[in-house]
């Protein structure tokens, strides 16, 4: 069960905080750890903040794209310390880890990635839009950011109080029958829907707005599984020929 789940440390500056991201992770029982572009690593300030915690970091996989990262994941979390201009769905770590749960329990191969962003910046809107929904550490607003590993130990907890004991998690949604789509299909989607906006000129490439924004929270709220996004393509496939038989 928390096999299922990734921490994804995305262009971490201070190999110090990937090593007390170990440590977080291996007190609460998580062991899959990836870092996308780390800044150092590895490092010797990362082996001391782990503790004892070196077996995540040797067994860390380091890859230089998010979209690397991420790929064959059902589910793609985000973390942020403020509020974005456009609004996603917003869940809090025990909501989190109660969807979580009944994903996995509903599909035991499911694949769940949660993304911390950098130490300065956090993760960039476009990084966000990638996800499902995202998650906030409720905290004093005027005060809101917490160390990244900091922020992970929050959540790995929460995983582990929710995937560990025996309660029952909330329920989220109904019962699927079908597997959720993975990170890719998802985004050949995204590039399908793109272009046929472009060549119906629905989309216009000079001026897109913030229509693929929109579109991707529409979607990603939904949580698509595979037949649902294979009927999405098949419908926009069939709209690609219609404009070229005119
Ligand atoms: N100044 C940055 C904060 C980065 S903190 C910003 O404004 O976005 C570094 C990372 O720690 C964040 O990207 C996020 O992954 C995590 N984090 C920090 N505080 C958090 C919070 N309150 N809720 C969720 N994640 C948080």
């Amino acid at each position: 069960m928390l096999d299922n789940i990734r921490i994804v440390l995305v262009n971490t500056t201070h190999p110090g905080n990937i090593g007390a991201t170990a440590r977080a992770m291996k007190n609460m029982g998580l062991s899959n750890l990836t870092l996308v572009a780390p800044k150092h690593f590895p490092h010797p300030e990362a082996d001391a903040r782990s503790s004892r915690a070196e077996d995540i970091l040797e067994s860390a996989i380091v890859v230089e794209e998010l979209e690397q990262a991420i790929a064959g994941c059902h589910l793609v979390v985000g973390t942020s310390a403020r509020g974005r201009h456009i609004p996603w769905p917003l869940v809090n770590p025990r909501e989190l880890a109660a969807a979580v749960s009944k994903s996995i329990e509903q599909n035991p191969d499911c694949q769940v990635a949660i993304l911390f962003g950098r130490e300065d910046r956090g993760l960039t809107n476009e990084e966000l839009h990638l996800c499902h929904m995202h998650v906030h550490i409720p905290t004093n607003p005027d005060f809101s950011s917490l160390n990244v590993a900091a922020a992970v130990q929050v959540i790995s907890y929460e995983m582990r109080m929710a995937l560990t004991t025996s309660e029952q998690a909330p329920n989220w949604g109904i019962d699927w029958d079908i597997e959720l789509a993975e990170h890719g299909e998802i985004e050949q989607m995204f590039d399908h829907l793109e272009s046929t906006l472009v060549d119906i000129k629905f989309l216009d490439p000079d001026n897109p707005r913030q229509l693929m924004t929109r579109l991707r929270r529409l979607i990603l709220r939904a949580v698509p599984d595979k037949v649902e996004v294979a009927v999405l393509r098949g419908i926009l496939t069939k709209i690609g020929r219609l404009v070229k038989d005119k």
